[in-house]
């Protein structure tokens, strides 16, 4: 007779979120497999800058860290400052995406945990326990980790809609220290110049009810002709999911971007991604965890960013534009001040919690 394949443990996305939860998973002893899109060697790869605040330095190893920041040039509106770590520990380092991502996929199936690549999921039946792979395959879980990203196929199959930011990158040369840039006329877009060993990634990310995505390249490029970065190679974009629905939903956890732990408003959410994989894990291993207190502690970055976001959005176009102005000026003027560099570095290490 016909069975279908069953395991314990179905974890949708190998990304940080999904090969965290699979090396604690495989660790608890728990039969775990991970569906996995992209191809083996390919495990990893993500349009991301790879920065890593101090705070998430528990969970990278030290060799994965290619470059550190002490001191970083922020750019407002034609005017810049360079702040400086005030007890001489970086505050900021980068990572190569695709170097992290191999690394914890060998932890994971070290650890116990099935990773099978090349393997889209298509659809969600959470009343039968089943996903569907584009290749026509089903497979049944007791448990079901959406670690799938900022498309995420098990946050649609619960019903979720995901309202996403969009970000454009380039690859550059020659361009060696971390720098911000927060213009007006990117409306409420940041960009950022984050080097890693061997090359610099270049991007920036706006909401596309600010600007559409076509617009906000140009006039991105533009900025970055008048700062004399040249965008050689390809652009590459993505999606950040930035609307939190929950969680937990019985036996299904929703985790990382497919959850939409990040901090939107300074584009952080490895961390973010690697701590709620570890919390969805837990919860499975032990049901006395109390996970929703975790929780919360973890959701406060992103709400913070989401009431910049939501309150700015539902403000009449002519006083955001005015309060934009505002807020950038009351930014400069703080950073103006003859305190600035120790304030800027204070206001810096409560928003990335060093
Ligand atoms: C341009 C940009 C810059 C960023 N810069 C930073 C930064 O500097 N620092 C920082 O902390 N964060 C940054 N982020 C955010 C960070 O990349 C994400 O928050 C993080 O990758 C989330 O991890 P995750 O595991 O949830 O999802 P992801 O890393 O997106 O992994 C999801 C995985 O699921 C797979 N997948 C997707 N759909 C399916 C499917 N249907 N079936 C099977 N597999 C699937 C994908 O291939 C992928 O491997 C940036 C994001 C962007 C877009």
């Amino acid at each position: 007779m016909f069975s279908m394949e069953h395991h314990e443990i179905v974890i949708v996305g190998a990304g940080p979120a999904g090969l965290t939860a699979a090396k604690i998973l495989g660790e608890g002893g728990k039969d775990v497999l991970v569906l996995e899109k992209l191809p083996k060697d390919r495990i990893g790869d993500k349009v991301c800058a790879g920065g890593i605040f101090r705070h998430g330095l528990i969970y990278i190893p030290k060799f994965l860290l290619e470059k550190s920041c002490d001191s970083l040039t922020f750019h407002v509106n034609g005017w810049a400052t360079t702040i400086n770590t005030v007890d001489g520990e970086p505050f900021l380092y980068t990572v190569d995406r695709l170097k992290l991502g191999q690394y914890q996929m060998a932890v994971a199936e070290k650890a116990g945990a099935t990773i099978s690549p090349d393997s889209s999921v298509a659809s969600l039946d959470k009343r039968c326990r089943v996903v569907s792979l584009k290749s026509g395959k089903k497979i049944r879980y007791d448990y079901l980790i959406g670690s799938d990203g900022s498309t995420s196929v098990i946050a649609r199959g619960l019903g979720f809609y995901n309202d996403k930011a969009v970000c454009v990158e380039w690859y550059v040369r020659g361009r060696d220290e971390f720098e911000v840039i927060i213009d007006d006329a990117l409306g409420m877009g940041v960009g950022y110049v984050f080097p890693h060993a061997g090359y610099t990634i270049v991007g920036a990310g706006t909401m596309p009810r600010f600007m559409q995505i076509g617009q906000f390249r140009e006039v991105f490029k533009s900025w970055c002709r008048q700062h004399e970065i040249v965008l050689g190679g390809d652009m590459k974009a993505a999606p950040i999911k930035f609307n939190y629905n929950g969680f937990r939903f019985g036996d299904i956890f929703l985790v990382g971007d497919a959850a939409s732990f990040n901090f939107t408003t300074v584009g952080e959410g490895i961390y973010q991604a690697i701590r709620s994989g570890e919390i969805a894990a837990k919860a499975i291993i032990d049901p006395t965890y109390r996970w929703k207190d975790d929780i919360e502690q973890l959701l406060i970055y992103h709400r913070l960013g989401s009431l910049m976001t939501y309150t700015y959005d539902r403000l009449p176009k002519t006083v955001r534009s005015l309060t934009l102005k505002k807020l950038f000026r009351m930014l400069s003027s703080i950073l103006r001040m003859p305190m600035r560099d120790a304030m800027a570095t204070h206001l810096i290490r409560m928003v990335m919690g060093s």
